[in-house]
């Protein structure tokens, strides 16, 4: 996907910071971070959204939940808790159309969302 931002920083073509990476999936920090820590992973496959996951694309997904698990862990957030959420959508605030898992934590995290 030649003009998708995700696909620049898995290609390296756009500059990220990396925080995890594996066969499957990518991590980095968010530029805009919500919370003391906030990463995105992403699946190296260009897939738009959570609802354009195939039969053959959970790996990703499976990959992406196991990268949260082992990142929260290192960055010390897994023990007070922590929220990974997949913004879908128009009004689920999705503004990369390459499927991300944002990882939230280091603070206490509202109930309901804004
Ligand atoms: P969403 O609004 O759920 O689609 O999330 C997209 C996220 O990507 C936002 O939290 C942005 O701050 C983040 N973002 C946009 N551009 C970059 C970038 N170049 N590097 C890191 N994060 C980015
Ligand atoms: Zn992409």
């Amino acid at each position: 996907m030649e003009d998708c931002l995700f696909c620049k920083i898995i290609s390296g073509d756009i500059p990220s910071n990396k925080v995890y990476e594996d066969e499957l999936v990518y991590a980095f920090t968010d530029i805009d971070p919500q919370a003391p820590v906030h990463i995105l992973i992403i699946p190296k496959k260009h897939i738009e959204s959570i609802l354009k996951v195939q039969d053959g694309d959970f790996q990703y997904v499976d990959a992406m939940v196991k990268a949260a698990q082992k990142i929260a862990a290192e960055k010390g957030i897994a023990q007070d808790g922590f929220r990974i959420v997949f913004n879908t959508g128009e009004n689920g605030g999705q503004t990369v159309h390459h499927l991300h898992l944002h990882l939230l934590g280091g603070r206490y995290m509202e109930w309901p969302p804004g």
